[in-house]
């Protein structure tokens, strides 16, 4: 069975990167029949950031990207906090002691920092590794009673990997291919803090065997930390998943990595949902209270690294489900384009059933003041949701069929109050009482007019517009007096006064 994970750690709100990264794992896992599961790496307690899980829980279920397996949902292999598992990373890393894999280190932040510099005075740079291993302050050079002795009063350590030089090691990756690296390029790395926490390293490859990962998809900002994780797995005997290292998403310019600052500068969202940090102040907007549909959200996110054969760009999730295919996922950075997405947000709307989007507009509706009313409401998104790009500019265009206009602005009132419109809008006014109002009767009724008068259409229409919408803008005549009614569209048209 095929299994991945997003494996988020709450450091911070989940951009769109992130959510992309959710999204290739969710689309493999469901192509293949697997399971998606999310697992919340939780170990940098100096990093948390309050209420960045809940928002990764709240943004994946606003994405329609519901894991099978959480730590909200649990699953077979619960817990899904890291936070809660530190047992069963304490007992694997006994093992790689045991078997020399890892070592204790007592040097002190102070010592390291005192190395780092020395080195850098010598225009060299200090490594944790192979080569001076074994003239520092820890096991490998100390004997078991020391370290022992050490540990017992309280020496604070860290638990090291024992990196094994003079290796090429090849590795593989789904997207990339193979390369091979040095292992003597490699720093032990920290297993274990000084407050028995586990690294992300360490965490990471336990759990993935343990929760029996078959791929993981992640970022590429990962790709340096392969080498390391390949010879863990090898450490513990285990056989490693495959990998799939993802391209960036770059800025709008198309150097460099999309940030938030991109966003906050040009007015784009980068993050899926709004939030706000209370303790530092900062914020930023999101696609969804900006009023972008999560579907249109999810096919513009999904084609940003990968793209289907056919080329087709609307696709629904279970198109992208069928179609995507993680081997084709492009190796170079996908550039964003704020634009268009946009645009696909104006696809999903057209494409959308009225009935569909009724929901969210009436919540502008009701924001408004505005009871709602189905049919009207309905006739109205269907009538205008081929201008718009957001379902809130259906109210910012068509909020004249519920307010009546109070004024008119003086350049369109010289433009169309013609000598001969008061008498035009009169007889309108009374001839328009008997007439069915339907917009084929109203477009019959009016076209008649125009021509046994004689006046042009422009004379009849413009003001009978200004009336009604209280602009020269908005669709045609009859079906605004269609929807507005009889009553209504009478009472504009004597308001319009001369
Ligand atoms: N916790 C890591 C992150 O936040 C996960 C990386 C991985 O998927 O291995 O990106």
């Amino acid at each position: 069975e095929i299994r991945v994970r997003f494996a988020p750690s709450p450091t911070g709100y989940l951009h769109i990167g992130g959510v992309r990264t959710a999204l290739y794992n969710y689309l493999f896992a469901k192509k293949n029949n697997g399971k998606f599961i999310l697992r919340i790496e939780d170990t940098d307690q100096n990093r948390f950031v309050k209420g960045a899980e809940e928002y990764i829980n709240e943004a994946l279920k606003w994405c329609g990207l519901e894991p099978d397996e959480s730590p909200e949902k649990g699953g077979p292999f619960a817990p899904y906090k890291q936070s809660q598992r530190k047992d069963i990373y304490k007992q694997y890393v006994a093992d790689l002691l045991k078997t020399d894999y890892a070592y204790i280190a007592f040097d002190t932040p102070e010592e390291l920092e005192k190395l780092r510099t020395d080195y850098e005075a010598q225009g060299k740079v200090f490594s944790y590794n192979f080569e001076i291993r074994n003239n520092l302050n820890n096991s490998l050079n100390l004997s078991n009673e020391i370290v022992q002795q050490k540990i017992n009063s309280g020496v604070p350590y860290v638990i090291r990997f024992k990196i094994p030089p003079h290796r090429t090691l090849v590795l593989s990756d789904i997207i990339r291919g193979n390369f091979s690296i040095d292992t003597s390029t490699l720093d032990d790395k920290v297993l274990v803090k000084t407050d028995g926490m586990p690294t992300y390293h360490l965490a990471n490859i336990v759990d993935d065997h343990t929760m029996e990962i078959t791929h993981v998809i992640r970022g590429e900002e990962w790709l340096p930390s392969l080498a390391l994780h390949v010879l863990l797995y090898e450490a513990f005997g285990w056989n490693a998943p495959k990998f799939a290292h993802l391209p960036l998403i770059l800025k709008p310019e198309g150097k460099g990595k999309l940030s938030k600052r991109d966003g906050d500068k040009s007015g784009f969202p980068v993050f899926p949902l709004a939030w706000i940090n209370e303790k530092d102040g900062t914020s930023s907007i999101g696609y969804r209270e900006e009023g972008y549909l999560p579907e249109a959200f999810i096919n513009m996110l999904a084609l940003l690294g990968w793209s289907p054969t056919n080329d087709k760009e609307i696709l629904s999730m279970k198109e992208l489900v069928q179609e995507f295919d993680l081997e084709k996922v492009h190796k170079s950075g996908a550039r964003f384009n704020p634009e268009k997405a946009k645009w696909f947000n104006h696809e999903y709307i057209v494409q959308s059933n009225a009935s569909m989007l009724l929901p969210h507009f009436q919540k502008i509706l009701k924001e408004k003041g505005i009871e709602p009313y189905n049919t009207k409401d309905l006739r109205i998104i269907e009538l205008l949701k081929e201008r718009v790009n957001f379902i809130q500019e259906i109210w910012k265009i068509g909020s004249f069929f519920w307010i009546a206009p109070s004024s008119y602005e003086e350049k369109n009132y010289k433009k169309v109050i013609k000598g001969e419109t008061a008498t035009i809008l009169s007889q309108l006014y009374t001839g328009l009482q008997s007439v069915l109002f339907s917009e084929r009767e109203l477009h019959d009724y009016i076209h008649d007019y125009v021509e046994k008068s004689g006046l042009g259409f422009g004379k009849v229409m413009q003001p009978l517009r200004l009336a009604l919408v209280g602009e020269l803008k908005g669709p045609d005549i009859p079906i605004i007096m269609e929807i507005l009614g009889k009553k209504e569209s009478l009472q504009r048209i004597k308001n319009l006064e001369l």
